[in-house]
C-alpha cells in the first residue's frame, strides 16, 4: 500500500515516533517506486515492516540479499509418493539429514482416502491426539497430529490427502504410524525454512516470491569457464529453484551448484593459506643419521611401519626452511604421541625448542607423562604449562631434570621438581615465563598462549585435536612467531579422516596416516547386545570391577526434560546421563562408586571428575558423548553404550578407543533396543570392523558429516550442501580453486570471487 506523507503539526516537536512512522511510509513508498536493491534493509519489503524484521533478523537475515541466500533447511516432497504397502520398517530408523539429500530427512509422503478419523485425549491429558487411518489400495496407515483437534471436522472420511511426515512404531501396539504429518493439495515440493517464532516456512515463501526479481541482480561470481566447464547451473538460476524447486531434478541441479561453491571456496581458501604459509620462513632443522638412530634404539619398544613412514616425512618437511603444515592422522591407540616426540626430538637436537599443545589439561598431563618417558634417556627438559581456569589463576610448572644429573634409578616423580604458584597474576606470569622459557619441550593447554612473553627459538609446534580449541585459539596458534619465523607446524587426531574428506576439507595440509596398530594390541571385544541380555551383562561389568578394573557407560542425552513436549512421547526410552547415574548408583550398583561427566558441566568439575577416574578412584563413569578423546585409561576394560544406535559408526568407534590402552582385554557393549534391522545390521559391523578408517568412510556415505567432523572443518566455511564422500564434485572443485590460485595467486583479477569468499567465512563468523 502506498501511503501520502504524513505532515507533522507544527505545535509539536518532532517524536521518535513521528520519525519512526515517517521511515515507514517512506519505505513504503520506495516499495512502490520498486528501490528496493539487494542491499535494502528487510523491513523495507512489501509485507514485511518493523516488527516482523526484527523477526527476520533473529535468523540472521537483515538485508534483501540476505534473504535470497537464506535458502530452505530441508523440503517437503509431495511428488515423490510412497505406496502405503511399501512403506518398511527401516524408515523409522533414526538418521541425521544426509547432505546431498533433497528430501526431508526420513519423512515419507503418502496419498490416499480418509477412512475414519477422531479426536482422543492422552491418559496424561495433555494432548488432544487426533488419529486417522488411510488408504490408498496398497494398504493402510494409521495416521496422529498432536492438539490439533479442528483436523477432525476438516478432513472428513472420504476425502483425499497428501501428507509427508515421519513413519514410527507405535509403542503400544507395536504398528507403524505417520507422526504429525503436513498436508499439500498437489503433488509438490514445498520448501521448509529454519523458523522463528512468528515467522512460518510459508510466510518466508510469500514473502521471498515477492522479491524474487531481484534474484537477477546477483552477479554470477564463478568464472565462465568454471561454470561450464563443471556443468552447473548459473547462480541465479540455482537460488531461484532453491526456493521454489520445478521439480526434485532440478533442484538437485541447483544443489550441486551449491554444493560446488562450498568445495571450491574451501579449496580456494586452503590454497590461499597454503600459498601464504609458503611465502614465510621457518628454521631448517637438521640431524644426522646417527642421532636419529640412537633415539629410535632408545625407546621401549619398535616403531611400526607406518610411524617410522610419518616420522621420516616429518623430519624431511622440517629438515627445510620452507614451513611443515601437516596433519598426522591415526586412530587411537596408533602411537601418535611418539611420532610427536620424534620431531620434537630432532627440533631440540638441531638446536630449537619444540612446543605440544592439547586441548585438556588431563591430556596435556598425558602427554607431559609420555614425553618425560620418552626423553629421560636424553639430555632434554620438558615442561607442563595449564592453567586452571579459575579465577586464581593457579599455574603448575614441573620441570624434569636432566637425567645426566640425576641418578636414573629415581622414579619419574621424585626427578620432578615443581614450583606451585598461588601468587598474584603479575609474579606467576614472571614465573611461568622464566620457567617455561628453559624447558626443551613445552607441553600444555591453551595457557601457553596466554603466556605474557613468547616463548623463545621454537621450531616445531605440535597440536593435539586442533579441532577442540576454539577458534580464536585456533587463529592464535596459526599467528604464532618465533623470532619472525614461523616454526613448523604439526596438527594431529584420531577421527578417522577419509581420503575424500581429506581432499575437500585439508586441501592446506600434507597428510601422514597411521593405520598399524602397534604388535599384541588386543582386539577389542564388541558386542551388539538386545535388551533381554541387560541383567548378565550388569553381573558382568560387576566382575571385570571386581577384577580391579572400570567402566564407562555412555548415553545420548543429558537428562529427561521436565517439559512435554510431542517428542516425549517417542522419547521415553532414551537414556538420559543423570537418569541412568541415578539408576546405576542406587540400584545395579550400590556397593560400587560412580562419577558423572556432561557437557553441562563446568570444566573444572569435568576435569576433577576425570582425574578421579584415572586414579580409579572411581569405578563406572556415566557419560555423554564429552568422554575425553585420546585420554589413556589403562585400566579401563568396559565401554558400555546406551541406544547405540542413535551414534554414528565413527563417533561409536572412538568411543570404543576409550577402553583397551593397557594390557588387560577389554569389551565394547553397544546396548539397543532398535528393532530396526538396518540399525542393528550398522551395529553388527562394528563387532567386525576394528579399522576406524573403514568405519568413518561408512559414516559418510550414510550419515554425513554428523558432529564429530562439523568442528573440524579447516576452512571455516559451513557446509549444507556438499557431501563429504562425492569424490568426483571434490575433485572437481578442488582442480579448478588451484588452476585459479595458481593463475591469479592474490585473487587480483578476481574481485567478484575474492568478495564472495569473504561473505563465506563472514556468514561463519555471525554464528
Ligand atoms: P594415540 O595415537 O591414540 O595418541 P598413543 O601415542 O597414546 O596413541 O599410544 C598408545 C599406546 O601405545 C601408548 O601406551 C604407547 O606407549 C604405545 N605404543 C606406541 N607405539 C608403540 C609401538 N610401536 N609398539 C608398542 N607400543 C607402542
Ligand atoms: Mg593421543
Amino acid at each position: 500500500m502506498c501511503g501520502g506523507r504524513k505532515t507533522v503539526a507544527p505545535y509539536r516537536t518532532l517524536a521518535l515516533i513521528d520519525i519512526i512512522d515517517y521511515l515507514g511510509r517512506y519505505s513504503s513508498i520506495m516499495n512502490c517506486m520498486d528501490k528496493i536493491n539487494l542491499k535494502s534493509e528487510i523491513q523495507f519489503i512489501k509485507g514485511v515492516g518493523p516488527k516482523m524484521a526484527a523477526k527476520f533478523n533473529k535468523l540472521g537475515v537483515e538485508t534483501v540479499k540476505d534473504l535470497l541466500y537464506f535458502y530452505p533447511r530441508v523440503y517437503k516432497d509431495y511428488t515423490n509418493i510412497t505406496k502405503i504397502g511399501d512403506i518398511e520398517i527401516s524408515n523409522t530408523e533414526y538418521q541425521t539429514w544426509i547432505p546431498g539429500q533433497a528430501r526431508d530427512d526420513n519423512s515419507v509422503t503418502i496419498s490416499g482416502n480418509i477412512v475414519g478419523i477422531n479426536n482422543k485425549t492422552t491418559s496424561r491429558k495433555r494432548f488432544t491426539v487426533t488419529e486417522a487411518v488411510v488408504e490408498d489400495g496398497s494398504g493402510s496407515l494409521k495416521v496422529v497430529w498432536f492438539n490439533q483437534p479442528f483436523l477432525q471436522k476438516m478432513l472428513k472420511a472420504g476425502s483425499k490427502v497428501i501428507l509427508n511426515g515421519k513413519i514410527s512404531r507405535d509403542p503400544y501396539s507395536n504398528t507403524l504410524q505417520m507422526e504429525s504429518p503436513d498436508r499439500a493439495n498437489r503433488p509438490m515440493i514445498v520448501p521448509v525454512y529454519s523458523e522463528t517464532a512468528g515467522i512460518s516456512s510459508k510466510y518466508i515463501s510469500k514473502i521471498y516470491l515477492s522479491i524474487e526479481n531481484k534474484v537477477e541482480s546477483i552477479q554470477e561470481y564463478l568464472p565462465k569457464d568454471v561454470v561450464e566447464g563443471n556443468g552447473l547451473m548459473v547462480i541465479q538460476d540455482a537460488i531461484k529453484q532453491l526456493h521454489q524447486p520445478k521439480d526434485s531434478k532440478t533442484l538437485e541441479t541447483a544443489r550441486r551448484r551449491m554444493a560446488f561453491d562450498e568445495l571450491f571456496f574451501i579449496a580456494l581458501k586452503a590454497q590461499i593459506s597454503r600459498e601464504e604459509i609458503r611465502s614465510e620462513k621457518a628454521p631448517a632443522l637438521k640431524i644426522d643419521e646417527k642421532q636419529l638412530k640412537k633415539f629410535t634404539e632408545k625407546l621401549p619398544y619398535t616403531l611400526t611401519n607406518d610411524q617410522k613412514r610419518a616420522s621420516w616425512q616429518i623430519i624431511k618437511d622440517i629438515g627445510n626452511n620452507e614451513p611443515m603444515n601437516r596433519l598426522l592422522n591415526g586412530d587411537v591407540g596408533s602411537g601418535k604421541t611418539v611420532v610427536a616426540a620424534f620431531a620434537s626430538y630432532v627440533t631440540v637436537q638441531a638446536g630449537n625448542r619444540a612446543i605440544i599443545m592439547a586441548p585438556t589439561e588431563i591430556l596435556a598431563n598425558q602427554h607431559y607423562g609420555s614425553l618425560c618417558e620418552i626423553f629421560r634417556p636424553f639430555n632434554i627438559t620438558v615442561g607442563l604449562l595449564t592453567s586452571s581456569g579459575s579465577k586464581y589463576q593457579k599455574t603448575n610448572i614441573k620441570k624434569q631434570i636432566s637425567s645426566k644429573i640425576q641418578t636414573p634409578k629415581n622414579t619419574s616423580d621424585e626427578i620432578f621438581h615443581s614450583i606451585q604458584d598461588d601468587t598474584p597474576k603479575k609474579l606467576t606470569a614472571n614465573n611461568l615465563k622464566l620457567e617455561a622459557s628453559e624447558a626443551d619441550v613445552l607441553i600444555g593447554t591453551h595457557a601457553i598462549l596466554h603466556m605474557k612473553k613468547q616463548p623463545e627459538n621454537v621450531g616445531l609446534v605440535v597440536v593435539d585435536e586442533q579441532h577442540r580449541f576454539g577458534v580464536k585459539q585456533r587463529a592464535k596458534i596459526k599467528s604464532f612467531r618465533s623470532e619472525g619465523l614461523r616454526p613448523h607446524f604439526l596438527s594431529m587426531t584420531a577421527t578417522p579422516i577419509p581420503r575424500t574428506m581429506q581432499l575437500a576439507l585439508f586441501g592446506d595440509l600434507d597428510v601422514s596416516v597411521i593405520k598399524e596398530m602397534p604388535k599384541g594390541r588386543k582386539k577389542i571385544e564388541t558386542e551388539y547386545v538386545d535388551e533381554s541380555h541387560r541383567t548378565l551383562k550388569y553381573k558382568f561389568i560387576e566382575n571385570q570391577i571386581k577384577e580391579g578394573r572400570q567402566a564407562f557407560v555412555v548415553c545420548p542425552l543429558i537428562e529427561e526434560t521436565e517439559e512435554s513436549t510431542k517428542q516425549e512421547l517417542f522419547d521415553l526410552d532414551r537414556k538420559s546421563v543423570i537418569a541412568e547415574y541415578k539408576k546405576l548408583n542406587e540400584q545395579i550398583f550400590p556397593k560400587l562408586t560412580i562419577g558423572m561427566l556432561h557437557g553441562r558441566l563446568k570444566v573444572k568439575e569435568k576435569d576433577r571428575v576425570m582425574a578421579q577416574f584415572t586414579s580409579s578412584k572411581l569405578d563406572i563413569v556415566v557419560s555423554t558423548s564429552v568422554v575425553e578423546v585420546g585420554v589413556d585409561i589403562k585400566n579401563a576394560s568396559v565401554m558400555m553404550i546406551e541406544d547405540a544406535e542413535r551414534f554414528g559408526l565413527a563417533q561409536l568407534h572412538q568411543f570404543r578407543g576409550r577402553v583397551g590402552r593397557g594390557e588387560h582385554q577389554s569389551y565394547c557393549l553397544l546396548f539397543s533396543s532398535s528393532k530396526s534391522p538396518k540399525s542393528v545390521e550398522r551395529l553388527r559391523t562394528l563387532e567386525r570392523v576394528s579399522d576406524g578408517f573403514e568405519l568413518a568412510k561408512e559414516d559418510l556415505k550414510t550419515r554425513g558429516p554428523g558432529e564429530i567432523y562439523g568442528t573440524m572443518q579447516s576452512g571455516e566455511i559451513d557446509i549444507r550442501f556438499a557431501n563429504l564422500s562425492d569424490s568426483i564434485l571434490i575433485s572437481r572443485a578442488t582442480k579448478s580453486a588451484k588452476e585459479l590460485i595458481e593463475y591469479d595467486p592474490k585473487l587480483s583479477k578476481h574481485g567478484k570471487i575474492l568478495s564472495k569468499l569473504g561473505d563465506f567465512l563472514e556468514s561463519k563468523h555471525l554464528e
